[in-house]
């Protein structure tokens, strides 16, 4: 059985620390998309709302009905909306990110059916990552429409591609000077829509171009994409498995699927009951990555399994029933992720249902 093991009480460290690069009139979004990277949207959001937090954002519709369903009352931006989910975003009284002429379209048409008017929108420029938004020369066209539309501007917002490179970044200086010009004619027209530009990254390295908002999703469950800033962080969760069984194999034999290790010595292997299907991917596999076991740092060997590792412990004090740990606070998510080439987001919302979510 493998478990989450969820600390609660390191989000307000980590909310603390972020509140204090912003100054305090900006207002957090906190970003639980993707099941709050795997920490359990509807228990991070109630937590998140004790906290006095009042917005949160989702990446679908289905995402925002969990939350509404889970009791969550607060304002829901839905970030990516399909135009298929436009129903859903009417009943379950979320806001949309507006990112192109055709959802745009589309859900005036679908106001119009449900006699809706003045709906809270959110509108998302493409300053430069080139993946969603409308591009600069669609203000006039926006300004234009919105006369006789059926929404209401509550945010203009766009997101930066390399926030967390090195300063001076031309691009994204680049980018930050796109969306000074896209606030002018919106400043013009209602002096009541908030902006917003920084995610987790753009707060601990931009943090002097704050707006109104920010949007934050890693860093409130520990992690950044720089060790400097990491330090100012408690990730949040553990992640623990367990040893199901105990082998003793003798030199040159081999272990797991298509023999993808082979003992150089009389080994003891111990097999840990977390596999692909639980987010412990093929590439953490063949010698890359450690967890740990009774303290002890062990290499996890051969071809990872859908629904179990094995580990090399020959030189381990351990037994069947032993904790194996994961990542933690110690031995992150993002140290964990790096061995397999890739990153905490990833590693994080990657968690399978299966994983027992235990908040503490
Ligand atoms: C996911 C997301 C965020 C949060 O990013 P973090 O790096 O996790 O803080 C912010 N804005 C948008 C538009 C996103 O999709």
């Amino acid at each position: 059985m493998s478990i989450l093991n969820i600390y609660l009480d390191r989000i307000d460290h980590n909310l603390k620390y972020l509140k204090s690069l912003i100054p305090e009139k900006s207002e957090l979004i906190a970003v639980v998309k993707s099941n709050a990277y795997g920490h359990g949207a509807v228990e991070i959001a109630e937590f998140l709302e004790k906290r006095n937090i009042k917005r949160f954002a989702v990446a679908s519709a289905k995402e925002g009905k969990i939350l509404r369903e889970g009791g969550i009352n607060s304002n829901i931006i839905v970030f990516y909306p399909d135009p298929s989910d436009l129903s859903q975003i009417i009943k379950y009284s979320l806001e949309p990110a507006i990112y192109s002429k055709q959802i745009w379209k589309n859900f005036t048409y679908e106001l119009i059916k449900f006699n809706k008017s003045s709906f809270p929108v959110h509108i998302k420029f493409n300053t430069g990552l080139n993946r969603i938004g409308f591009n600069m020369n669609e203000i006039d066209w926006i300004i234009k429409n919105l006369v006789s539309s059926a929404f209401k501007i509550n945010s203009v917002y766009s997101h930066l591609s390399s926030s967390e490179e090195e300063k001076n970044n031309p691009f994204t200086d680049n980018q930050i000077e796109l969306f000074e010009k896209i606030k002018i004619p919106f400043q013009n027209i209602d002096k009541n829509i908030k902006y917003h530009l920084l995610n987790s990254s753009g707060v601990f390295n931009y943090h002097d171009h704050n707006y109104d908002w920010f949007r934050v999703g890693i860093s409130l469950y520990g992690y950044s994409n720089n060790k400097l800033w990491d330090d100012n962080l408690i990730p949040v969760a553990e992640l623990n498995s367990k040893i199901i069984q105990i082998h003793k194999v003798k030199k040159d034999e081999s272990v797991g699927y298509n023999s993808g290790w082979i003992s150089k010595r009389d080994s003891l292997i111990a097999t840990v009951a977390i596999g692909h299907a639980d987010g412990i991917g093929r590439y953490f596999g063949n010698g890359k990555t450690y967890v740990t076991v009774n303290d002890k740092r062990a290499r996890i060997i051969g071809n990872i399994c859908m629904d179990m590792l094995m580990l090399d412990v020959t030189e381990i004090d351990c037994k069947e029933g032993d904790k194996v740990i994961l990542f933690d606070k110690i031995n992150s998510a993002t140290k964990f992720a790096e061995s397999g080439d890739t990153i905490s987001y990833e590693l994080l919302s990657g968690i399978g249902q299966r994983v027992i979510r235990n908040y503490i």
